[in-house]
């Protein structure tokens, strides 16, 4: 692992990080200048993960974590600190999908994607308050979904938790602008990834049918979305949702 102790260099937390979208977050931050720590329940992927931008030189290490447990989210932000002393931007990027229609959708499919989506995020902001309240300073970055926005038949239990992730946002925005501390959603459309590759070709279909870029984006679209919001040239934007998704919804 890489050691960064260099207190003047950024840090930043990315949660779901071993693969992904989250995956592309960490490297694009990393190339920005930040120290990344990489965390995920995924050991073996964290590991890949770090040795990949290690080889692009790129400040790192990981914390296996699962956000949804609050001893974890504690014990995640507590590592980030010692390891390298600060912590500047937090992307809440882990995330999960248990597709159903409502008639059939158990209560554990809807009480697990809550459970990690919403409460996940809920946990890791609240865990890095205290230090970014230290700094007076801090961005975090949620990444919500257009299904938040506009909902999707089968997907009610990751719509309302993304939703949730908006609502949330904008009240944390709220409670901390005064202190420094910023806070936004990106609202990722169509992404290809590992999550959107097991979806059948007729529902892609459908997807693409919708989006007046007429292409699906990848997560370096979104990853690009994540390094504007971190940066300075943000630093007057928060509780806002950005949409990276090719036009697909328009507000
Ligand atoms: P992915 O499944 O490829 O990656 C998600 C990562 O999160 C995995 O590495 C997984 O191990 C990790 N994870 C799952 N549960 C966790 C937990 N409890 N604690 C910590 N880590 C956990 O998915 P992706 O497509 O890269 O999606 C990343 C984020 O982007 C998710 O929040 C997803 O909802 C959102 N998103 C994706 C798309 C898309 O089209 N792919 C669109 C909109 C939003």
């Amino acid at each position: 692992m890489t050691d960064s102790k260099n207190s003047e260099q950024p840090v930043a937390l990315v949660t779901g990080s071993a693969r992904g979208i989250g995956f592309e977050i960490a490297r694009v931050l990393g190339e920005d200048g930040y120290a990344v720590m990489l965390s995920d329940i995924n050991e073996e992927g964290l590991a890949g993960a770090a040795k990949e931008l290690e080889a692009a030189n790129i400040a790192c290490a990981y914390i296996k974590a699962d956000v949804s447990v609050a001893e974890d989210a504690d014990k995640l932000v507590a590592g980030t600190i010692e390891k390298f002393g600060r912590i500047d931007v937090l992307v809440n990027n882990a995330g999960i999908t248990r597709d159903g229609l409502l008639m059939r959708m158990d209560e554990n499919a809807w009480d697990l994607v809550l459970k990690v989506n919403l409460k996940g995020t809920f946990l890791m902001s609240k865990a890095v308050v205290r230090p970014m309240l230290k700094q007076k300073a801090g961005s975090v970055i949620n990444i919500a979904s257009v299904i938040g926005l506009m909902g999707n038949a089968g997907q009610a239990n990751y719509a309302a938790s993304k939703a949730g992730i908006i609502g949330f946002t904008k009240s944390f925005a709220k409670e901390f602008g005064r202190k420094g501390i910023r806070a936004n959603a990106i609202a990722p459309g169509f992404i290809q990834s590992e999550m959107t590759a097991v979806l059948p070709e007729k529902v892609t279909e459908q997807m693409l049918a919708q989006i007046p870029m007429n292409t699906f984006g990848s997560p370096r679209d979104v990853a690009n979305a994540v390094s504007f919001l971190a940066s300075n040239k943000a630093s007057y934007i928060t509780g806002q949702v950005l949409t990276v998704d090719g036009g697909m919804v328009m507000a």
